[in-house]
């Protein structure tokens, strides 16, 4: 697989990376700007998690790990992502 193929987000079949619209499933594909949203949203969960599990106590303080776990998985997956679509923008 070339480097400005990627795969589609539903179906998995390779597709061009400045394909909007996928040709084989028809499912629009997110665009940068919605994987710096989501990287966006979780560093805020990942902080609100942090205050939630140091400040509150029992059940607050579970919901505030959760966030926590949450928050960073979507800031790394959502930072990643927005970093391999730059590479593969400057590679061509
Ligand atoms: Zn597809």
């Amino acid at each position: 697989m070339s480097r400005d193929r990627v795969r589609c987000v539903d179906c998995h079949e390779p597709i061009a990376a400045d394909t909007r619209i996928c040709p084989h499933c028809e499912t629009v594909q997110p665009s940068p700007l919605v994987d710096v949203g989501v990287a966006v949203a979780g560093v805020f969960a990942l902080v609100f998690g942090v205050v939630l599990a140091l400040m509150t106590l029992g059940t607050t303080r579970l919901i505030g790990f959760l966030l926590l776990v949450v928050g960073f998985g979507l800031a790394v997956g959502g930072y990643t992502r927005h970093i391999d679509r730059q590479a593969e923008r400057r590679a061509r």
